[in-house]
């Protein structure tokens, strides 16, 4: 089978060899609480560099969203699509694709879980693994394409 890469892995950290399980990565900070998605620096609410990589939750709530037409020339995916941000239970909002859903069942509030899919193929036919939101009740299986 072929090696399974995540796309970051500041941001999604892949669970088993054929990448089919995964879990976003966080930032908490230690002197006030506050959790970031992704790496940072130095804490935005406080500035603290007590920081702390942490796993999120795999499922959240549609926060906002919008559909895609003109995509940026890095996006290998359908087109249209639907980009959703979505809140976490630890606080933090996750902009990603939203896939397994007609456009008209989008809502703000939607309760979401966290979809792997492969995104691309590199150079050395390594299947490169982006996170997607996919509504809950979807299947998670790790499919092709976006
Ligand atoms: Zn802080």
């Amino acid at each position: 089978m072929d090696r399974r890469l995540s796309l970051s892995s500041e941001h999604l950290r892949l669970l088993d060899p054929e990448g089919t399980e995964g879990v976003l990565l966080g930032t908490r900070c230690g002197q006030c609480g506050v959790t970031v998605f992704g790496p940072t620096a130095l804490c935005p609410h406080c500035t603290s560099d007590e920081l702390t990589q942490v796993e999120l939750s795999r499922h959240g709530q549609v926060w906002s969203y919008t559909f895609v037409h003109t995509p940026t020339k890095e996006w290998k995916g359908e087109v249209p699509y639907a980009l959703v941000d979505v809140e976490l239970p630890e606080g933090p909002r996750v902009l990603a694709a939203l896939v397994d859903c007609r456009f008209g069942d989008v809502r703000i509030g939607m309760p979401v879980a966290l979809a792997l899919r492969v995104a691309e193929v590199d150079g050395d036919g390594n299947q490169i693994v982006a996170y997607r939101w996919r509504p809950v009740g979807s299947p998670a299986s790790l499919g092709a394409g976006q």
